[in-house]
């Protein structure tokens, strides 16, 4: 970890350090190698902006180890208040391309509630995706209790509000390289 950057003083815990990301990531690509063997036409589906840095590194992992695999991604925005998703979600930007008979593989962040992955695969699914699978990196214990088949899981993590490694609070702390929980004051400094 560099020394002195402006986020070290603002977290309390760090949860998972840069390279246990990086050793998961590594791992995952190869489960996810082992099973797609030579699959041709594979996407990665990225949701903006959280997996963005799982994405950039878990593309780059599979590449070593995977098929070629081609990388989409979509925005969008979960209706309802604040911190808790609704599972109403509108699109802001849509898939480049028709995905009609090819593999999917969702990279997610974290999944929490799950709803808006479960919309997600529901969207994925009526564009006659000829399968969809679902890579998370985290995974918080509301999400077990949802019934969302996610095959591969980096960590299991508990239920905290976590940021870093593409997770914000309030768009702040997306480029901190590890995970970690906030201190409290940094939620009443206004
Ligand atoms: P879900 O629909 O599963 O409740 O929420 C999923 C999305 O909420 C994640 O993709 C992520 O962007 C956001 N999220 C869930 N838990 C956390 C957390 O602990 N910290 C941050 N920063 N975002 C979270």
């Amino acid at each position: 970890m560099a020394e002195g950057s402006w986020y070290d003083a603002d977290i309390a815990r760090v949860i998972i350090s840069e390279d246990e990301i990086r050793e998961k990531t590594d791992e995952l690509a190869k489960q996810v190698a082992a099973d797609y063997g030579d699959t041709e036409g594979l996407l990665l589906v990225c949701v903006l902006k959280g997996a963005a840095m799982f994405m950039a590194d878990f593309a780059r992992a599979l590449g070593r180890y995977g098929p070629p695999a081609e990388l989409e991604f979509m925005a969008v925005s979960s209706y309802g208040e604040g911190t808790t998703s609704s599972g109403v979600v509108r699109i802001l930007k849509d898939l480049d391309r028709d995905i009609a008979g090819h593999k999917v593989l969702v990279v997610e962040d974290i999944v929490d509630s799950g709803l808006t992955l479960s919309w997600l695969l529901k969207y994925l699914e009526s564009r006659s995706a000829a399968s969809v699978e679902v890579v998370a990196l985290f995974r918080k214990p509301e999400a077990v209790k949802v019934n969302i088949p996610v095959r591969y899981v980096g960590f299991e993590i508990p239920n905290e509000f976590v940021v870093g490694y593409g997770l914000d609070y309030a768009e702040r702390y997306r480029e901190v390289p590890y995970v970690g929980v906030l201190k409290p004051e940094v939620y009443t400094r206004g």
